[in-house]
């Protein structure tokens, strides 16, 4: 199955989108469609090849910080190892 990818489509807000209308910006406010220039709505305009870019840069940020994460928690563990190991040397060196 192909996708379209006309113009149209592109530039389409989300309300024409949805009531698969044409979207054409309004002489009063270009930034606002004629439609919901008429029926008061918000007027939000998306590309759909932005959006799947966006899910791929968002999936990869999710990756990346998991694997920060769980090198941090690796740290963390080392961390406590480590104070373990200082407060045993410590109670050793207190005792003698
Ligand atoms: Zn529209
Ligand atoms: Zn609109």
């Amino acid at each position: 199955m192909k996708i379209k990818t006309t113009k149209t489509l592109h530039t389409r807000c989300n309300v024409c989108r949805s009531k698969h209308s044409t979207c054409k910006p309004s002489k009063e406010n270009p930034d606002v469609c004629k439609y919901c220039f008429k029926k008061k709505l918000i007027c939000v305009k998306y590309k759909p090849q932005y959006i799947e870019q966006e899910i791929v840069r968002l999936n990869q940020v999710v990756y990346e910080k998991d694997q920060e994460i769980k090198s941090l928690h690796k740290q963390l563990i080392t961390f406590q190892l480590l104070k373990q190991q200082v407060e045993s040397l410590f109670t050793i060196i207190e005792l003698e």
